[in-house]
């Protein structure tokens, strides 16, 4: 995990970057930890493994998804 602004190497707990205090998203973190994972997979992996993580991706998109709509449709106070 970089930090969007600055690109410095942030822990995953990080709320905000040390460096140049920009606030870290969490849902842009979670999909960064997923897409370096692939990244990282995809590497090491070949062949009939590599088709299963490709639809291994498609699912963990749909859950992206549904996190998003979590994160975006907090119940509002009136
Ligand atoms: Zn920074």
């Amino acid at each position: 995990m970089k930090c969007p602004e600055c690109g410095r190497e942030l822990q995953p707990d990080f709320n905000y970057c040390p460096e140049c205090g920009v606030e870290v998203d969490r849902s842009v973190q979670f999909k960064q930890i997923v897409d370096d994972s692939f990244t990282r997979l995809e590497e090491v992996v070949q062949g009939d493994a590599l088709l299963r993580l490709e639809s291994l991706s498609s699912r963990l998109e749909s859950i992206e998804a549904e996190l998003e709509l979590f994160l975006t449709s907090a119940p509002q106070k009136s």
